[in-house]
């Protein structure tokens, strides 16, 4: 049914018209009708005023583990490695599905009242993953990174559970609700699993056409260890299983080599850019003004919440523009369109999602803020003040995919009273104790 936006200042992520004021935006399906500054004609079942709010595209978070919202704050204090050992391993030992849902509705509440529309998901028990998400109602490329700890002479698709895994979730998830879900093919990280399934995971991209979400050169001891024992950098290394075959999205890069800028721009791979989780984990800074240059496609992620510890990105957009204009100490090292871009159009690239642009044929993945809120107001600069000075909780409604999903602090989608319950009732006991 037809829905219109009336009075909106649009912030389209269009080069060729960034912001339009007192502008119309129709939205009719799934999809965006119109775009304009005089009113489309026909009938509508809802219009909206949006005067004193702000639209723009829905946020896109490209790598985040959903789940581990239960996990929020556990942990802190530690690298990496010891908090991946001693702490979320030993607990993620003890999920369940039902564990897994309720994290994943609890990550989900929290992002679609933030502003995000679509995510691209890593994690275990990920059928459970998929059916929260389709009810929740964004869209998600959902993975299971492939793990696999034994002897590499004794591989086969039938000793690793992570490659039925990929074809069960293939089979029965990808291009669910009319799109809305797309499988990829992941692999964890080059640390996690070794050659032979590197090209496993390959050959089943390759064979039916998947993207490939990896963790790639996030700490130092990662890339290092892994240039000491096979004498290529992850994601060169990668590279010569045939990994990138269709392009792909790394997340983190923060250690990535000048050869490897040239490879992922070569090959097409986005480089997911998780500020807060690489700063609280002390694992670095990605090499972001260097990815930008080389026409690197950048995307943003909050990696899971344990090592965040929020969903928000407008946090991530900030802290991108902000931080290597610090390191680098050029002002113009990310600008705010650039960054801005980052959470939307080139994370919806980066998932081969035809969203991220208020334009007419796009997905309607639409947020609104309201600008008239204290720390929105003046507005000398829309996009200045999107990018240094909103908060996720600015958000006051949520569109996924032409549906309307949170509207005024009411969640249309999630019962968030339900989903407390299951996570204080269940899943943190059986967790935690
Ligand atoms: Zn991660």
């Amino acid at each position: 049914m037809p829905v219109l936006f009336e009075n909106v200042t649009a912030v389209t992520m269009d080069p060729a018209r960034p912001v339009l004021e007192n502008a119309f935006v129709a939205v009719e399906g799934t999809k965006i009708a119109s775009v304009g500054t005089v009113r489309p004609e026909g009938e509508f079942e809802r219009v909206i005023d949006c005067a004193g709010k702000v639209m723009m595209p829905g946020l896109v978070n490209a790598h985040t583990h959903v789940p581990m919202a239960l996990m929020r704050g556990y942990g802190g204090g530690c690298d990496l490695h010891t908090w991946l050992n001693d702490w979320i391993f030993p607990a993620e030992a003890r999920l369940d599905d039902r564990c897994v849902a309720a994290g994943t509705a609890l990550g989900l509440a929290e992002m679609i009242a933030s502003g995000t529309t679509c995510i691209a998901d890593m994690y275990m028990n990920t059928e459970t993953v998929a059916r929260t998400v389709l009810e929740a109602g964004v869209s998600a490329n959902l993975s299971c990174g492939a793990v696999y700890f034994g002897d590499p002479a004794d591989f086969s698709p039938e000793t690793c559970n992570d490659c039925e895994n990929h074809i069960r979730l293939f089979e029965n998830w990808h291009g669910a609700g009319d799109g809305q879900i797309l499988v990829d093919a992941s692999i964890h990280a080059e640390y996690t699993s070794c050659p032979p399934a590197w090209a496993w995971v390959a050959d089943f991209a390759r064979a039916h056409g998947l993207g490939m979400h990896v963790h790639i050169s996030e700490t130092r001891s990662e890339h290092e260890t892994c240039l000491e024992k096979y004498g290529a950098t992850p994601i060169a290394l990668l590279d010569r299983y045939g990994v990138w075959e269709n392009g792909g999205h790394a997340a983190h890069c923060v250690w990535v080599s000048d050869g490897d800028i040239e490879l992922m721009a070569q090959k097409n791979i986005t480089a997911v850019h998780n500020p807060v989780s690489n700063l609280k984990l002390a694992s670095g800074v990605a090499r972001v003004p260097q990815l930008l240059k080389a026409g690197v496609n950048i995307a943003l992620g909050t990696d899971g919440v344990a090592s965040n510890n929020s969903h928000d990105l407008f946090e991530e957009i900030k802290l991108a523009a902000i931080l290597h204009k610090g390191i680098s100490g050029d002002p113009a090292a990310v600008s705010a369109f650039e960054a801005l871009a980052m959470a939307t159009v080139n994370g919806a690239r980066a998932l081969r999602r035809d969203a991220g642009v208020v334009s007419p044929g796009k997905i309607a993945d639409l947020i609104l803020l309201d600008f008239t809120a204290p720390n929105l107001f003046p507005c000398h600069d829309v996009l200045e003040n999107l990018v240094f000075s909103a908060r996720g909780n600015n958000v006051v409604m949520n569109m996924a995919r032409g549906k309307i999903i949170y509207e005024n602090g009411q969640f249309l989608t999630l019962d968030l009273e339900k989903i407390r319950a299951e996570a204080e009732g269940y899943a943190l006991p059986h967790i935690f104790g």
